[in-house]
Parts: C-alpha cells; sequence; structure tokens
C-alpha cells in the first residue's frame, strides 16, 4: 500500500511563487504541504545577485531563497523533498503520485512548477551536455578558469551569465540571431563596457564540435542569419540562454494552456480551467516572469484557494 497523506492545500514547486503561496496558505489555517520538486528554491538558486528583490538592493539567488524556504517552513507548511511524477486533477479530492511513491491528495492545489530552461536541440549539442555545454553559469562557470567560452541568447539571462563567466574566462564571445538584445538597458551598458566581452550580431550556432575522448568542446560552429556564412569560435565552453520553457508537462492534457505552453488562468486571477486548481509564477506568466510577480501570484493563488475552500464548506 502506498504512503497516503491528505491536505487541504497542496503546493507543487518550492520557487518565490510556491513559497509565497506557502507562506499565505500556511496563514490562512490551510496546512498547506508543499512538494519541493527537483530543484528546490526553483530558479534563484543558480543565478548570483538578485538586484531587483524589492527591500534588498542585492542578494544572492540561493540566500534568498533559503530565506524563504524558513519563512514558509515557520509559517506552518510541511515542506516535503520529492517530485509529482503524477496528478490526476479529473474529480476531487485531487491525486499527486509522488516520486517517492507517496500519495497526496488535496481539495485544492496550486501550481507553481515554474519553467526550465531550453536548449537549441542540435545533436552536437546533446551529445557535449555536460562536458563543455551547460545551461547554468553559476554551476559550471568555474570549470572554464582561463579558457574561452561562447553564450547564445540575447535577453537578460544570456547577459548576465555573460558577464558572470567573465570571472572566470579569458573571452566571452555572445552570439545571438538578431542586431540588438532584448535584455534591460542597463545589464547592455555592463556587457557593451567589459573589455572581455565581444558580441557577435545576426548569428546562430549551428554545430558545437568538440573531441570524444576525453569528451569537451573545442569550438561552436555559427552562421550569419543573412549571409549563411559560416565560422568556427574556439572555446571550450558553450552556455545556453535563450530563455525558458513552462514546467506544464503534468497538466497539458488536463489544462486550458495558452502561448505555447503555458498554463491558462482567468484574467485578475489564478484560477485556472479546473475549479480547485490554481497557478502562480512562470507556469502562467509569458510575460514578466519575475521573482518578484511570481511571489505576487503565489499570495494571489493562496488566497484564490482559501476563498474556494471557504465556499465548498
Ligand atoms: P521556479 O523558480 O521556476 O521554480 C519552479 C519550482 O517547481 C522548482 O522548485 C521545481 O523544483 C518545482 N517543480 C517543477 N516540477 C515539479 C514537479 N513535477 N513536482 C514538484 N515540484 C516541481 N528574476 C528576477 O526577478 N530577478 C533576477 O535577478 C532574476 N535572475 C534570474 C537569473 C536566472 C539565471 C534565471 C534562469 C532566472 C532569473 N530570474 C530573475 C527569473 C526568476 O528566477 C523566475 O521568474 C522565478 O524563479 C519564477 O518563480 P516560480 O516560483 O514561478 O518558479
Ligand atoms: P528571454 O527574455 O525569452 O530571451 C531569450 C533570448 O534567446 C532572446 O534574445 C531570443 O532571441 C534568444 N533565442 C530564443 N530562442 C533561440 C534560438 N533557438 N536560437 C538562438 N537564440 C534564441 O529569456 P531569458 O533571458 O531567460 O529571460 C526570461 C525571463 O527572466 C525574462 O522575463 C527576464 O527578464 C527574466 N530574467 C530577469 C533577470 C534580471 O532581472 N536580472 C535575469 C534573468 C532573467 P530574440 O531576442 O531574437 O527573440
Amino acid at each position: 500500500m502506498p504512503d497516503t497523506r491528505h491536505t487541504r492545500l497542496l503546493i507543487i514547486g518550492s520557487g518565490p511563487a510556491g513559497y509565497t503561496a506557502a507562506v499565505y496558505g500556511a496563514r490562512a489555517m490551510l496546512e498547506p504541504i508543499l512538494v519541493q520538486g527537483i530543484q528546490p528554491g526553483g530558479q534563484l538558486t543558480t543565478t548570483t545577485d538578485v538586484e531587483n528583490w524589492p527591500g534588498d538592493s542585492s542578494v544572492m539567488g540561493p540566500d534568498l531563497m533559503a530565506r524563504m524556504e524558513s519563512h514558509a517552513r515557520e509559517m506552518g507548511t510541511d515542506i516535503i523533498t520529492d517530485m509529482i511524477t503524477a496528478l490526476d486533477l479529473s474529480s476531487r479530492p485531487f491525486t499527486a503520485t509522488g516520486d517517492s511513491g507517496t500519495v497526496y491528495t488535496a481539495d485544492a492545489v496550486v501550481l507553481a512548477t515554474g519553467a526550465q530552461a531550453k536548449w537549441l536541440g542540435l545533436p552536437s549539442e546533446e551529445k557535449f551536455k555536460g562536458f563543455g555545454v551547460s545551461a547554468c553559469a553559476t554551476c559550471d562557470g568555474f570549470f572554464y578558469r582561463g579558457k574561452e567560452i561562447v553564450v547564445v541568447g540575447g535577453g537578460n539571462t544570456a547577459v548576465e551569465e555573460a558577464l558572470f563567466l567573465t570571472n572566470f574566462a579569458s573571452k566571452v564571445t555572445l552570439v545571438h540571431r538578431r542586431d540588438s538584445l532584448r535584455a534591460e538597458k542597463i545589464m547592455q551598458d555592463r556587457l557593451f563596457r567589459n573589455p572581455k566581452i565581444e558580441v557577435l550580431w545576426n548569428h546562430t550556432p549551428i554545430e558545437i564540435q568538440g573531441d570524444d575522448t576525453p569528451p569537451g568542446v573545442t569550438g561552436v560552429k555559427v552562421r550569419h542569419v543573412e549571409t549563411a556564412e559560416e565560422q568556427v569560435i574556439p572555446c571550450a565552453g558553450f552556455f545556453v540562454a535563450i530563455g525558458h520553457a513552462p514546467a506544464s508537462e503534468l497538466v497539458k492534457d488536463q489544462l486550458t494552456l495558452h502561448n505555447g505552453g503555458y498554463v491558462w488562468v482567468e484574467p485578475g486571477t489564478t484560477r485556472t480551467s479546473v475549479p480547485g486548481v490554481f497557478a502562480a509564477g512562470d507556469l502562467t506568466d509569458h510575460v514578466y516572469r519575475q521573482a518578484v510577480t511570481s511571489a505576487g501570484m503565489g499570495c494571489m493563488a493562496a488566497l484564490d484557494a482559501e476563498a474556494f475552500l471557504s465556499a465548498q464548506e
């Protein structure tokens, strides 16, 4: 018999959205269970300085998330290290199955599973993942001391990763498919001022080149988007920073989605297409995708869940 646990409010995900929902849910005496998933603390644990969390002009991402976890725990949330592998939203109580074998039943669910890094989809990218290809500069930058690195992307993540990698690399080339960045202006200024960074405009990577024994990257072949001219940039590390995709796999056949996989919510609320199921953070937001907006939506989700449960009773 699997271990079964019932809760009034199950929160799936431990980023800013999940932990904020937990703080509000616990304070509403819902005694929530929060399942952390494979990345306790969420995406901010993969970065260094966060400079736009109100109240902290600079805070380390992992520290901020550790504080959120403590806050949620102190308020009375049961925080569980597990990953939900199946979710049945067809009848109440809803049923979630954990990788641990535990089955969670819940009167209401807050989905806060966030987003995951996107990859280019090149076979050579797959081949060298973990051997020079990475999507996390804070995790892997240290391995490239004194070496050359290529970063692909043009958003805040790519710029932030390129800047961070200059702490280790002898040179960082940022490859972007257009001739302007979508990163914030303040980030662009820092990028353009950094003497270790070169930007290669209007190019896309087409092949990661490397050795087989021992496995390792030696360069990236890129192609000009208009002229189709190709060149190889020598490097030991290739960092993919082209955005994130919502982690909606668990619910893609059960809830209404929008904009290529984000969970749809009734405008101005966190109510999904199934009553009693609420969504918050990057999982539902294809526009803002910030820690503070995710936390705000986590608050809304707990309040919406509390109103739903009160109406049921
Ligand atoms: P996430 O942080 O993505 O967390 C998702 C959670 O869901 C994780 O805990 C994961 O383990 C869990 N999960 C997923 N699937 C399951 C499952 N099946 N079962 C259980 N749990 C599951 N924003 C800013 O405001 N300022 C910044 O400076 C900033 N810097 C960033 C730097 C980087 C490198 C990146 C990648 C993002 C940055 N962002 C920043 C964006 C910010 O991190 C996100 O907007 C925010 O983390 C989204 O929060 P979330 O709670 O929706 O989800
Ligand atoms: P993003 O803003 O979606 O940017 C993705 C970038 O990758 C874009 O420049 C895009 O090019 C490029 N790209 C996408 N697919 C590509 C492909 N197949 N090949 C080559 N290039 C490709 O994603 P993000 O930078 O990860 O940011 C996500 C969210 O987190 C944003 O809201 C961002 O503000 C937030 N964030 C904030 C901070 C901060 O505040 N300090 C830090 C990191 C992230 P195009 O420009 O041509 O579309």
